[in-house]
């Protein structure tokens, strides 16, 4: 039960919400799966069928505004889940989203102008060459399996 101060922005929509505001995906291969439609909504895609998706329980509105929980129990069947998702748009949240202090950075250009190619070559470089010399690990987070319709 970590103690949060910050709010979330979430790294997809930019919506900015409190912690306790997240949602959660569940992750129980038995739960109910549903079309997901907020997800396809917001990535111009069909609504795939995926995990159930719920709200952790309300704690107060002073508990609410200082404290935050890592997971939460599925409502419909129980079994705790870590996936936290963006209220808003249903991107998958890192572990430690609202929890330590987050940068976005946005690249800006023109079509054509190595947008991508920078991207491609910043994270090549931070996985090979600064993760072993700073002895720091890259995970991505991202929507990896959407599919465009
Ligand atoms: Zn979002
Ligand atoms: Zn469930």
């Amino acid at each position: 039960m970590p103690i949060l101060w910050r709010k979330i922005i979430c790294p997809f929509c930019f919506h900015r919400y409190k912690a306790s505001e997240v949602a959660y995906r569940c992750g129980n291969s038995r739960c109910t799966r549903e079309e997901d439609t907020t997800f396809g909504t917001e990535r111009g895609l069909r609504p795939a069928s995926m995990g159930h998706v719920f709200r952790g329980a309300k704690k107060g509105a002073i508990r609410d505004a200082i404290i935050t929980d890592t997971e939460a129990g599925c409502d419909l069947c129980g079994q705790p889940s870590r996936k936290r998702i963006c209220p808003h748009c249903h991107f998958e949240l890192s572990h430690d989203a609202g929890l330590i202090k987050d940068h976005a950075i946005a690249v800006i250009g023109g079509r054509g102008t190595g947008k991508g190619h920078y991207i491609a070559t910043l994270v090549h470089r931070l996985e090979n060459e600064l993760g072993s010399q700073f002895n720091f690990s890259l995970r991505m987070l991202g929507d990896g399996n959407a599919q465009p319709i």
